[in-house]
């Protein structure tokens, strides 16, 4: 096929990045995994995205996660438009918010009591604090290879060994800070074990993607979750179980009800703001009421809260809350990362994908990853050539072989279909 026109695109890369670091508002945005231009998004609506150069794209992106009843859908727009009628942002309480972390609540009930804030970074950095003030501990254990935004303290590269004091993934964050963060690998059970029995009695607590989505899709293996929740217990450790992406992607209920396990705290985001800036985190409430005003641990936030990104929260939340929305919906996914599977297989190439709900990931290597080094074994070459000849085909996925995929349900057979015509074809040429 020919290359696609995207001048439009390219031109506004070229004006952005005059004008934004780098041209984009999140590193990802940029193409920089993967090389070439980024699509400039015009609109999308259902599981479309039109770039300036009025290209169509089948997105398997979903604004990284939050799409999960697809672009634009009408309930979740009437909802944004009755309540922007109303106001845009009071700055005082509102029965919306009784109504919207209810809703949480019923579909996760260990989440006791919930505080509303404006992006996964702000829920994972405030449930930290909250951790370290209630156990009145300093030290924090995190996986190599999970994402849980931003903030200092998690911005945190592994060192070689099991037990390694994080350092600084990023300039600026000193090490006074990461000094904090203990770090080991994903699924290492051995690992985890030796931090505690060195340093159990300093540790706040652990957070960890239950599913991991950050370096692909990675799932825990059957001891792992299980055995973060039995040392934390003995150690009188907090377990943060962080599903801003996980959390009603995977299923209704998320990781925590997969896989039946209790966490400390819960965090949230992406689906919750069905689009819009909402996040969160909860649990506990003997924890969460140390939170200010009613105890020592300082949070706050000027917007946290805002009707108009509730309402959309609540839309999404009741469209999920269908008949067999999931089963559908994991039956699209399957559809699509089986489907995948055999052609690969067919062509020979190194191939393995698997799925939850509506979460996907892909891999250029014969196994599953068990954790990072894994996936950064697999052919992250090819991915890359994979990834443009879909995109130049119209099928829109991650720009990074380190980013799960998502599937709404928006998608649908005919369009899983086309996706895999394209794929076929693809493979053919990858051979
Ligand atoms: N935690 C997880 C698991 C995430 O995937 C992300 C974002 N991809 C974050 C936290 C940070 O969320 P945000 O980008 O909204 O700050």
């Amino acid at each position: 096929m020919n290359q696609l026109i995207i001048t439009k695109s390219i031109n506004l890369l070229a004006e952005a990045k005059s004008l934004i670091p780098g041209g984009v508002n999140s590193p990802v945005r940029s193409f920089s995994s993967v090389g070439g231009d980024p699509r400039f998004i015009k609109s999308a609506s259902g599981c479309y995205l039109y770039d300036e150069d009025d290209n169509c794209y089948i997105d398997y992106v979903g604004s990284w996660g939050p799409a999960i009843v697809g672009h634009a859908h009408p309930q979740v727009v009437e909802a944004i438009n009755k309540s922007v009628m109303k106001g845009i942002s009071f700055g005082a309480p509102t029965a919306l918010e009784n109504q919207f972390v209810a809703e949480i609540n019923k579909l996760m009930p260990c989440i006791e009591k919930l505080r509303l804030v404006n992006s996964g970074t702000e829920a994972t950095m405030s449930a930290i604090r909250l951790i370290r003030g209630f156990t009145g501990r300093n030290k924090l254990v995190k996986f190599i290879g999970c994402y849980h935004g931003h903030s200092d303290g998690l911005l945190v590269e592994a060192g070689s060994g099991n037990l390694t004091f994080g350092k600084p993934s990023s300039a600026g964050v000193p090490e006074d800070i990461t000094k904090n963060t203990i770090t080991i690998h994903f699924n290492d059970l051995h690992g985890i074990k030796k931090v505690f029995a060195a340093e159990g009695k300093n540790i706040a607590g652990v957070i960890v993607e239950p599913i991991a989505g950050n370096m692909g899709m990675v799932m825990p293996n059957a001891d792992f979750l299980p055995l973060l929740r039995k040392l934390c217990d003995q150690n009188q450790s907090q377990l943060i179980f962080d599903e801003v992406m996980s959390g009603f992607r995977v299923g209704l209920g998320g990781a925590t009800e997969f896989f039946n396990i209790k966490p400390d705290l819960i965090t949230l985001g992406k689906v919750i703001g069905g689009g819009m800036p909402v996040a969160a985190f909860g649990g506990r409430a003997e924890i969460m009421n140390k939170l200010s005003p009613t105890g020592g641990v300082y949070q706050a936030g000027t917007l946290s809260g805002n009707p108009i990104a509730l309402s959309a929260g609540l839309a999404t939340l009741k469209i999920i809350q269908s008949k067999n929305f999931y089963s559908q919906l994991a039956q699209l996914t399957q559809q699509l990362v089986n489907g995948l599977i055999e052609i690969a297989k067919y062509y020979k190439i190194d191939f393995s994908a698997q799925y939850l709900g509506g979460m996907f990931g892909i891999y250029f290597s014969k196994t599953l990853p068990q954790n990072l080094i894994d996936q950064q074994q697999s052919n992250t070459d090819l991915f890359k050539i994979f990834f443009h000849k879909m995109l130049n085909n119209g099928i829109y996925l991650a720009p990074s072989p380190f980013e799960a995929g998502f599937v709404s349900s928006a998608h649908n057979q005919e369009v899983i279909n086309q996706t895999l015509k394209v794929a076929d074809s693809v493979f053919k040429e990858l051979k």
